[in-house]
């Protein structure tokens, strides 16, 4: 039986694998645009939780971010891209450091 990999936040976080089941691409923000002022970060739905104050930056983790868009409409400089090629640049290992730690804004 094929259990249904990374189903939860939770999941994702441990695994730090993406659900299959998402077929939009995930987003990134590009940070040459980005003003920081974390209105996307509200505006992530719990459940992805996937969008983090990162040092001066504003990050999304791709392997949370379900590509639902939410964030979108709440950008002012429109500056949160589709990540197509996040496989092959994957994130950072720092950035997981706020998912499901002291400062993880969807806890
Ligand atoms: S697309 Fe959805 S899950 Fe991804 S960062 Fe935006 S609001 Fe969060
Ligand atoms: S809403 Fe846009 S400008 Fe504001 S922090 Fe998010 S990506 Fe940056």
């Amino acid at each position: 039986m094929t259990a249904f990999k990374a189903g939860s936040r939770a999941d994702r976080i441990t695994e730090r694998a993406r659900n299959e089941k998402w077929k939009n691409p995930p987003l990134r923000i590009e940070m040459l645009e980005c003003i920081n002022c974390d209105a996307c970060l509200r505006h992530c739905p719990p459940q992805f939780g996937a969008i983090f104050n990162h040092g001066p930056d504003v990050v999304i983790v791709p392997e949370l971010c379900s590509g639902c868009d939410k964030c979108l409409p709440a950008c002012p400089v429109n500056c949160i891209y589709p990540f197509e090629d996040w496989q092959a640049k994957g994130s950072p290992v720092e950035w997981w450091d706020h998912a499901a730690g002291p400062d993880d804004p969807y806890l």
